[in-house]
């Protein structure tokens, strides 16, 4: 049996100084305390990590995605000084696979500087080291607020699961916030705010306005996808590839993966990857409220089909010895294939866009 961690003892103190708090801050200072949270202290991807990711699974996911990006510049009117930007950029395999891929469109190569948005110091070094052979200038932030206004490609893959999301209760009188708070036995539990939350009903969608007593509804600040929407809607295209529902709902997905399993969210805080399912329909309604032309959200299976998975994979597999060839396979399988154990059906992709961009490559309908 281990002792508590140090953030266990941080939150406690915290809890027992100013009462309990909510789901949101909980999950805010597990991924990212300054010392002891889960981003800010490792490098959580890949075999020997916590999860794995699309880019992570095959190069066929990053390639394609670039080649994405060239022909959105080129929809812009291949703009100069092209910011490509990628939020919570991981080890930074995506890049770099979609900077190859484009190799292909040299102007392309010419125009661009790589912003990266990073919180985490560990995946910050990992990146350099993977993207130090660039030739492109490639630069770090704290925040997207940070990365100079121009003409703008971003990308998000798995980023936006990562964001604190808060959750709300409801009950007979009411919404009431969820809490994290200590319990009788002295171990962390989840539990409910006294107050209703002031005028929350009149924010929800209404599909979820009729909720029964007890039912769960999770939302996340709108910063990161306002600033996301302000950006493009001045001239560029967002593409947000994550897990989560089509349309908000109730539910409670508030869950931790450690070393590829399922834990328990209020054990061992900072040592497990804490995430929820991202509310495509809160996205694209924000980003539409500022200007910005939503297009999708499409099943991942799909949009890798459209944007040429399958031409790609054939390519790679024409030069590959047979047991690389059942590598491309099995990775072309588990990023398309539907059900618990494929990705291709509880991925979503979102494009959010200047409205004069048209429709872009992967959402024709
Ligand atoms: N996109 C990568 C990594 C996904 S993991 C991939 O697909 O493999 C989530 C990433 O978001 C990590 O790089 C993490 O450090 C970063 N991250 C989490 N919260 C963040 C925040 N608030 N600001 C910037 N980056 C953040």
């Amino acid at each position: 049996m281990t002792g508590p961690t140090p953030l266990d003892t941080e939150i406690r103190r915290q809890i027992a100084r100013t009462g309990p708090m909510s789901v949101a801050r909980y999950m805010s200072l597990c991924l990212g305390h300054p010392e002891h949270g889960y981003y800010t202290t490792r490098d959580p991807l890949g075999r020997a990590g916590d999860f794995t990711t699309a880019p992570e699974i095959s190069q066929m996911f990053g390639e394609l995605i670039g080649l994405w990006a060239v022909s959105v510049w080129q929809q812009m009117g291949s703009p100069d000084g092209l910011r490509l930007v990628e939020l919570g950029p991981g080890r930074g395999t995506l890049m770099a696979d979609a900077m190859r891929a484009a190799k292909v469109v040299p102007a392309f190569r010419e125009a661009v500087t790589v912003h990266l948005v990073e919180i985490s110091e560990v995946l910050r070094q990992r990146q350099q080291d993977t993207l130090n052979h660039l030739d492109v200038p490639v630069l770090w932030h704290e925040r997207l607020q940070d990365v100079p206004h121009g003409p703008t490609i971003i990308l998000a893959n798995e980023f936006f699961d990562a964001l604190p999301v808060h959750q709300a209760v409801r009950q007979d009188d009411g919404w009431h916030e969820r809490m994290v708070e200590i319990g009788g036995d002295n171990k962390l539990v989840f539990g409910v705010g006294r107050e209703v939350i002031p005028h929350f009903e009149a924010t929800l969608p209404k599909q979820v306005r009729q909720a029964p007593s007890g039912a769960i509804y999770e939302w996340r600040t709108d910063t990161a996808v306002l600033e996301v929407g302000r950006r493009v809607a001045h001239g560029g295209a967002a593409l947000i590839v994550d897990y989560g529902h089509v349309e908000s709902a109730t539910g409670d997905t508030f869950q931790a993966v450690r070393s590829h399993a399922f834990a328990n969210p209020l054990i061992a805080p900072g040592q497990a990857d804490i995430t929820a399912h991202v509310d495509f329909q809160a996205l694209a309604t924000t980003a539409e409220s500022i200007g910005a032309k939503a297009l999708g959200p499409i099943e991942q299976a799909e949009f890798l089909r459209r944007i040429g998975i399958e031409h790609r994979a054939a390519v790679l597999k024409s030069q590959a010895t047979r047991e690389a060839a059942a590598e491309v396979d099995a990775a072309h399988e588990r990023l398309t294939a539907g059900g618990p154990k494929g990705m291709g059906q509880l991925f979503k992709a979102l494009t959010l866009a200047h409205p004069a961009l048209g429709t872009l490559p992967g959402f024709e309908s």
